[in-house]
């Protein structure tokens, strides 16, 4: 599919430039901070908007959106931001973070705030979705995010954001039932899910909660004309979830090369 081809593109300039930053003359870097459930990720451009460094790390300092932990996240996103300032050898001064879809003006002031306390100019703030078509770029389609907590749908028309739904149930339960199935405890079930060799195996034991995800999506969309869906979020790592969800919906289903990297990419464009 053509729509996806520079999502798939940026993806992989960045997972390399994660890997080894691009230290160049850029006059200007823009940093895409993205503070999730689960990790909070900083994705830095350069004056072409081309990747030149990323980090990120596990983080339990959001819940559904909400900053939980201020002061932690704080901390976190200034050490990120020191570390790839380490690396590239100059100071990071703009940022655009994004808020869940439907936060109110409250929320929203959270995440400003961290993002500032950490040493940013913050240059933009826009929900998520918005933030990942800058990247996924579809016109008609579905943005489905399945994050830790929760699964975020958002609908496009002539690529604009036109419906916004978030349905409770997210890579947390997939932990959960692994959890139960292996008799281990949470956090391990959590580690073993992650791990990319478990995946074929683990398929089968989530089938169930991938099909419940996918009449979740159904239901929000049958009203709209939703020609092609695209994964993000963490959830969406694990082989074999696109498979499943396109055939549950019955619409072409893309997973870009590693979808937990498309919103702050999107966020950083955004700057
Ligand atoms: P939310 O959207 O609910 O606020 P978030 O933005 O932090 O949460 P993500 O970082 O997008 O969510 O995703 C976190 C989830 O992704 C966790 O449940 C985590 O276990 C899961 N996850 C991360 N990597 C993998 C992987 N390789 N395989 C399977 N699941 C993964």
């Amino acid at each position: 599919k053509l729509t996806f081809e520079y999502c798939d593109q940026l993806v992989k300039d960045f997972e390399k430039a994660v890997e080894h930053p691009i230290v160049g003359k850029s006059s200007v870097y823009y940093t895409g901070v993205d503070l999730g459930t689960a990790f909070v990720v900083l994705a830095v451009l350069d004056e072409n908007y081309k990747p030149v460094a990323g980090a990120y790390r596990y983080a339990d300092v959001v819940r559904d959106g909400m900053v939980v932990d201020y002061i932690g996240a704080i901390n976190i996103v200034r050490e990120l931001k020191q570390e790839l300032e380490e690396k590239l050898g100059t100071e990071l001064l703009y940022a655009a973070a994004a808020i869940p879809p439907g936060t109110d003006a409250l929320d929203s002031g959270a995440v400003k705030n961290v993002v500032q306390a950490a040493g940013f100019e913050l240059t933009n703030l826009l929900d998520e979705s918005t933030a990942a078509n800058g990247v996924l770029k579809m016109e008609n389609g579905a943005v489905v995010d399945i994050g830790g907590g929760t699964t975020g749908i958002s609908i496009l028309k002539d690529g604009k954001v036109v419906y916004v739904a978030d349905d409770p149930t997210g890579g947390t339960h997939f932990s959960l039932v692994i959890s139960g199935a292996y008799k281990l405890p949470f956090a391990d079930a959590e580690k073993y899910k992650r791990d990319p060799m478990n995946h074929k195996e683990l398929l089968p034991v989530l089938k169930p909660v991938v099909e419940k995800i996918s009449s979740i999506i159904n239901r929000h969309i049958k009203d709209y004309d939703v020609k092609e869906i695209s994964l993000v979020g963490g959830t969406c790592c694990l082989s074999g979830i696109e498979e499943i969800i396109e055939k549950k919906t019955g619409i072409y289903t893309h997973k870009p090369q590693n979808p937990m990297f498309v919103t702050p990419l999107g966020i950083a464009l955004s700057c």
